[in-house]
C-alpha cells in the first residue's frame, strides 16, 4: 500500500467516536504505512470523499448520529464510476433491524467487528483500496474516452468549417477569376476578328484564346470536383429531348473533329418525340467530355455516338445507353482501372502530348453515379475505345414534351436574328465584349450601367430583350428583374441573366427572379448568339 500512500485520492478517512479513538487508529495505520486522515464529524467525511479519498472507516454509532442523512446524499452525488468503499466498525452482536437499514445506505461496505483485529483491519483496508484503484482506472478510461470523443467532435467541426470555407473560397475565386477571364476571352475574340493581322499577331492571339479556354476548363473542373466531393451537387429535374441533346453534342464536337479530319457518326434511333425528365446540362457535360476525349485521343478514323433506349423497368424508368466509340490510341487493361480517379491520366506522357488535367472522367463517373447509372470502358490499345454510359431516365409526360426546350440545331439554318437589346452591365470591359458580340450578331443595343437606369430606359424605349448582369452595385440584376416583372413593363420581355458564378444555385436564383435564361461569363459567343435567337423573333436585317 505504501506505493499509493502518498496519492491523496487513496487516503484512508477515519471517523472515530472520540478524538482519542481517532488518534489511536491513525497511529496504527501510519505505522503500517497507510496514509490516513482523521475526521471529527460525518460532514467532514462527506467533504473529504467529495475531494477524493480511497476508503472511509466509520462506526455504527456515527451512522445513527447522521440524522440529516449526509452520507446518503453524498453517495447519491457520486459519479457513475464510483462505488465508494466503507469499513463499518460494529459491535460484536448481530446488528439490529434499524442498524441494517442504516447500513443499506452505504452500498459498498465491509463489516469489521469490534474488538478490532489490526491484521483484519489492514487487510480490509488494502482490499478496499485495491478496489478503489480499479474504480479510478475506470474513471480515467471514461475521461480519456470522453476527451477523445470531444477531440473527434472538435476535429469534425474543424473539418466541416474548413470544407465550408473551401467551398466559399472556390465560389468567390470562381467569380473573381471568371470576371476578368470574360474580358480576356472576349477581347481576344475581338482582336482575332479584327483585320489586318500579321501572322505573328494571329499566332499570339490564338495562344491567348487557347490558354484562356484551358484555364476556364480547369476552373470549371475544379469547381465541379469540389462540389461533388462536398456532396453539394444538386441535379435538375427538367424535361429535355435526349435525341436533340445527342445531336447538339455531335454538332459541337464535329467542329473539333473536322480540324483533325475525323468523321462523327450517330448510330441508333434518334427519336425526337421522346422526352425525359432529368438534368440535361450534366448529361450534356458527360457526353461532351467523352466525345472531346475521343476526338483528343484519336488521330484518324471516326467517333461514333451510339444511342439506345431500352424498355421501361418496374419503377417506370427507361434504361438508356449512350456510348462513345473511337478509333484512337486506346488504353490498357491496367490503365482502365485508374483513369476514373482524380488527376490520373493513362501515363505521364499524356499531359505533355494532349494536355488536360485528368479530372474529366472522375467528374463524369461521379455525375452518372449520382444519376443512378454507370460508366464502363472497353478498349484495345492502338485500335480504339468505347466508353458506355448506362442510366435510368424518367420518361416525360405529354405536358413535359411541350416544355422541353428547342434544340439548338433545329434553328441552325434559320435567318439571322435581329432586334434591339438593352445591355445592363456596369463593368466597362464586359460592356465592350458583350456589345461587340451584339453588334457582330446584327443587334442594336443600349447600355444601362445599373438597375435603376435599366428601369428608366425600359419605360421609355422598346427593347426585344434584356441582357442583365447580375452583380451590380446599388440594384443587382435579380432585383432589377423582379422590378421589371412587378412593374409589368412588358408582358413577355425576355431577360437573360449574365452570371460570373458557375454554381448550381445560380440558375435557380435567376429563374426565381423571373429571368428567362442565363449565360455564364465568360460566355461562348455562339451560346449568346443561340440564346438571343431563341428569345428574339427572327427579323431580317435591313439592307
Ligand atoms: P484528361 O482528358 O483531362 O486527361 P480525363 O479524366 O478525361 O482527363 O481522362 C483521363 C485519362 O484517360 C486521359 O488522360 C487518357 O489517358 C485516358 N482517356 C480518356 N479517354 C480516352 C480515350 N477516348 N482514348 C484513350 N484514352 C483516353
Amino acid at each position: 500500500m505504501t506505493a499509493n500512500a502518498t496519492d491523496p485520492e487513496l487516503r484512508v478517512l477515519v471517523l472515530a467516536p472520540t478524538a482519542r479513538d481517532a488518534q489511536i487508529t491513525a497511529r496504527i495505520l501510519r505505522d503500517a504505512g497507510v496514509d490516513c486522515h482523521t475526521c471529527l464529524h460525518i460532514s467532514e467525511v462527506c467533504a473529504e470523499i467529495d475531494r477524493g479519498a480511497g476508503v472511509a472507516i466509520i462506526t455504527e454509532e456515527s451512522l445513527f448520529a447522521d440524522d440529516k442523512n449526509m452520507l446518503g446524499q453524498m453517495i447519491l452525488r457520486q459519479p457513475q464510476w464510483s462505488d465508494f468503499p466503507f469499513l463499518l466498525l460494529t459491535p460484536a452482536r448481530e446488528p439490529s433491524e434499524e442498524a441494517r437499514r442504516k447500513m443499506d445506505i452505504l452500498q459498498h461496505m465491509t463489516l469489521i467487528r469490534r474488538p478490532v483485529q489490526v491484521v483484519e483491519l489492514l487487510s480490509a483496508i488494502r482490499s478496499a483500496l485495491r478496489d478503489r484503484v480499479r474504480q479510478y482506472q475506470v474513471r480515467d478510461h471514461l475521461l480519456e474516452r470522453d476527451r477523445q470523443a470531444e477531440a473527434l467532435v472538435h476535429e469534425r467541426d474543424r473539418a466541416e468549417a474548413a470544407n465550408t470555407a473551401k467551398s466559399e473560397f472556390l465560389a468567390n475565386m470562381s467569380h473573381e477569376i471568371r470576371t476578368p477571364m470574360n474580358a480576356i476571352y472576349g477581347l481576344s475574340q475581338i482582336l482575332g476578328a479584327s483585320k489586318p493581322l500579321t501572322a505573328k499577331q494571329e499566332q499570339y492571339i490564338n495562344t491567348l484564346q487557347t490558354s484562356a479556354n484551358s484555364l476556364l476548363a480547369l476552373i470549371n473542373d475544379l469547381l465541379d470536383i469540389s462540389k461533388i466531393e462536398a456532396s453539394s451537387v444538386e441535379l435538375e429535374r427538367i424535361p429535355f429531348n435526349l435525341a436533340q441533346l445527342v445531336n447538339d453534342v455531335s454538332s459541337i464536337i464535329s467542329v473539333q473533329a473536322k480540324l483533325k479530319q475525323l468523321r462523327v457518326v450517330i448510330e441508333g434511333n434518334l427519336d425526337y418525340s421522346s422526352v425525359y425528365v432529368g438534368d440535361p446540362t450534366r448529361l450534356r457535360q458527360v457526353l461532351t467530355n467523352l466525345c472531346s476525349n475521343a476526338v483528343k485521343f484519336t488521330h484518324k478514323g471516326s467517333i461514333t455516338i451510339v444511342i439506345d433506349e431500352d424498355g421501361i423497368d418496374a419503377r417506370g424508368m427507361r434504361r438508356v445507353m449512350l456510348a462513345v466509340r473511337d478509333t484512337g490510341i486506346g488504353v490498357t487493361k491496367e490503365q482502365i482501372d485508374t483513369i476514373f480517379q482524380k488527376f490520373v491520366q493513362a501515363d505521364n506522357s499524356i499531359t505533355r502530348k494532349y494536355g488536360g488535367s485528368g479530372l474529366g472522367l472522375a467528374i463524369s463517373k461521379r455525375l452518372i453515379e449520382i444519376m443512378g447509372g454507370s460508366i464502363t470502358v472497353d478498349s484495345v490499345p492502338g485500335s480504339g475505345s468505347t466508353f458506355t454510359v448506362t442510366l435510368p431516365l424518367q420518361p416525360g409526360s405529354p405536358e413535359d414534351s411541350r416544355h422541353a426546350p428547342l434544340a439548338l440545331t433545329t434553328r441552325k439554318n434559320a435567318a439571322p436574328a435581329r432586334g434591339r437589346v438593352l445591355l445592363v452591365e456596369d463593368n466597362f470591359p464586359n460592356v465592350l465584349v458583350a456589345g461587340t458580340f451584339l453588334e457582330e450578331f446584327g443587334y442594336s443595343f443600349d447600355v444601362a450601367s445599373n438597375g435603376h437606369h435599366a428601369l428608366e430606359q425600359l419605360q421609355s424605349q422598346y427593347y426585344d430583350a434584356v441582357l442583365m448582369d447580375v452583380q451590380m452595385p446599388k440594384m443587382n440584376g435579380w432585383d432589377t428583374t423582379r422590378a421589371i416583372r412587378e412593374l409589368e413593363l412588358r408582358d413577355s420581355l425576355p431577360v437573360i441573366g449574365m452570371t460570373a458564378h458557375a454554381l448550381s444555385g445560380d440558375r435557380e436564383r435567376c429563374m426565381d427572379a423571373g429571368m428567362d435564361d442565363y449565360i455564364c461569363k465568360p460566355f461562348d459567343p455562339n451560346e449568346l448568339r443561340t440564346k438571343l435567337k431563341i428569345f428574339i423573333p427572327q427579323r431580317p436585317l435591313p439592307n
